[in-house]
């Protein structure tokens, strides 16, 4: 690896003129997270927020940001995904999706314990986040170390 920077060069103050205007919720959950905040970070974030209870793929991330390249976006999404910002979702779409976790995940421990449901029609992953997960009894020697649980069907737009 090279000292490859996940900052935009030569636009610093613009950025930091920008920041504050931009939304605190970014700003907060950056903090939060303990996270500096650069520009690709927060720009990736704020179209995590945006897709509120959506999962979104990298793909479409990176074609949202035309700007970023893709090293970036992967290492950018990683650490949020470790600092308990995000989550991944297999949806068997073959693209893993990712969006924004509750409140009570942090670093290394996250609780996304909802339903994801996949629509075959429109393509779009959604967090259910009432509804949750059962738990499952394991026999004695097995660890749950996550849960991945994804309906597929229609979603609630495509019904109309
Ligand atoms: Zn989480
Ligand atoms: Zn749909
Ligand atoms: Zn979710």
């Amino acid at each position: 690896m090279t000292g490859a920077s996940d900052s935009y060069p030569s636009d610093n103050l613009y950025f930091y003129v920008e920041l504050c205007v931009m939304s605190n919720k970014i700003v907060d959950l950056l903090h939060k997270a303990e996270l500096r905040i650069t520009r690709p970070r927060r720009d990736v974030l704020k179209i995590l927020v945006e897709s509120g209870d959506q999962a979104i793929s990298s793909s479409d991330i990176e074609h949202t940001l035309s700007g970023i390249d893709r090293i970036t976006l992967y290492r950018i999404l990683k650490t949020f995904e470790e600092s308990g910002l995000i989550h991944s979702v297999a949806d068997g779409s073959g693209k893993t999706k990712y969006a924004l976790c509750s409140h009570e995940c942090t670093g290394g421990e996250h609780h996304d314990d909802h339903l994801h449901f996949y629509c075959r029609i429109c393509d779009t992953t959604t967090c259910l986040d009432k509804v949750r997960l059962p738990s499952v009894k394991l026999p004695v020697e097995y660890t749950v170390e996550e849960k991945r649980f994804v309906i597929a069907g229609i979603c609630k737009d495509c019904h109309n």
